[in-house]
C-alpha cells in the first residue's frame, strides 16, 4: 500500500523543499539530505510506487523508459559519468529502506570502495 504522507510525495507536491537538480513530466530529483558521497542525488519518478520492485511490476513501459533514460542523462549532467558512479535502489526491510517511494540514489565523485557496507556480507 503506498502512503501519499512519505516525505518524498510530500516533496513532489512542493510541500516540502528540495534542493532540485532536474524535473521533467516524468522524475523529479534533488541531492539527497544526508550526502553519503560528494555527488548523492535521488531521482524519484512522479507516479506512486512503493519501491523499486513495485515500479518494476506495475510502471508501464512509457514510465520505464522515462525513469530511466532520466537517470542516465541526470548522471551525464552531474558530470559523474567520466570518472564513475554507482546506483542503489533500497526495496524493503533488509536492504534498510526509509522512504516507501521508489527513488533510486546517484553516488560518485569520489572512488566509493566496497559493494556494501562492511564488504562481503556473505562471508
Ligand atoms: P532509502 O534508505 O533508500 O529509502 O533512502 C532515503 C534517502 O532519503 C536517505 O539517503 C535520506 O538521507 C534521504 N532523505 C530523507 N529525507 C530527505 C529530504 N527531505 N530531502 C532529501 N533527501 C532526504
Amino acid at each position: 500500500m503506498y502512503d501519499s504522507n512519505n516525505i518524498f510525495a510530500k516533496i513532489l507536491r512542493g510541500e516540502i523543499p528540495c534542493k532540485k537538480v532536474f524535473e521533467n513530466e516524468a522524475v523529479l530529483a534533488f541531492h539527497d539530505i544526508a550526502p553519503a558521497a560528494p555527488v548523492h542525488v535521488l531521482v524519484v519518478p512522479k507516479g506512486a510506487y512503493v519501491s523499486f520492485d513495485d515500479f518494476s511490476a506495475k510502471a508501464p513501459p512509457v514510465e520505464l523508459h522515462a525513469f530511466w533514460e532520466a537517470v542516465g542523462k541526470i548522471a551525464r549532467d552531474l558530470g559523474v559519468d567520466k570518472s564513475g558512479y554507482r546506483l542503489i535502489a533500497n526495496h524493503g526491510k533488509d536492504a534498510a529502506q526509509a522512504v516507501p517511494h521508489f527513488h533510486v540514489h546517484i553516488l560518485g565523485g569520489t572512488a566509493l570502495g566496497g559493494l556494501v557496507a562492511g564488504d562481503r556480507l556473505a562471508r
